[in-house]
């Protein structure tokens, strides 16, 4: 499990690392560095940038966290591997719902892209990301968890160097039941993990 902090302050991620979780995530990179500079003590933890990320702000973030979970464009990933002083595990974002609104490669372009991602040494793709449809039904989320899986064992069944593709991020507070029956290896959990009373 990654706990997204982003709905919380310090005080109350905090709370989290001394519970005995390891894995932080924040969707913006002002965000992400605040919090890692304030529990700075806490040297165990691995951060997870789950948001999308602008090129510009990669030289900022890309030294700083464990795991970018919304790789998208090449332009990205080459400048992931301008600045990255060493490998960065990522994931792709899949954009399997066909949102407009949604970040994320096409399931028809997944495959030219992971190709073009060849040769940059700083990338290293663990896995694929999606979000599920904001207001979908049960049975349309557990079709987009379905379908992200099968992609990914596709692109695993490559056997590419740079691209083991062994793991799922997909799952959040309302879904991620759905998404553990479906082979989530990462899910993603904000508000549950925060609700009072
Ligand atoms: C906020 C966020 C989550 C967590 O959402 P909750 O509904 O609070 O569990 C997961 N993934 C991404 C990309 C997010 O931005």
């Amino acid at each position: 499990m990654v706990a997204v902090t982003k709905s919380v302050d310090s005080t109350e991620a905090n709370e989290l690392v001394e519970l005995g979780v390891r894995n932080l995530a924040e969707n913006r990179v002002d965000k992400l560095l605040e919090k890692k500079q304030s529990l700075s003590q806490k040297q165990h933890i691995k951060w997870h940038l789950i948001g999308n990320l602008q090129r510009r702000k990669v030289k900022l973030i890309i030294n700083e966290i464990d795991c970018f979970h919304a790789l998208d464009s090449l332009r990205l990933a080459q400048e992931i591997q301008k600045r990255a002083e060493h490998q960065i595990d990522c994931f792709i974002e899949v954009n399997v719902s066909g949102e407009e609104s949604k970040h994320g490669v096409s399931p028809e372009e997944l495959f030219s892209f992971i190709k073009e991602l060849e040769g940059l040494d700083k990338v290293h793709v663990i896995g694929l990301m999606t979000m599920a449809p904001y207001d979908a039904n049960e049975s349309e989320v557990r079709a987009v968890f379905s379908e992200l899986r099968q992609l990914q064992e596709s692109v695993r069944d490559l056997n590419l160097q740079y691209a083991p593709c062994t793991e799922l991020s997909m799952g959040m507070s309302q879904d991620f039941k759905t998404a553990i029956e479906e082979g989530a290896t990462f899910v993603r959990i904000g508000t549950a993990l925060f609700k009072k009373g």
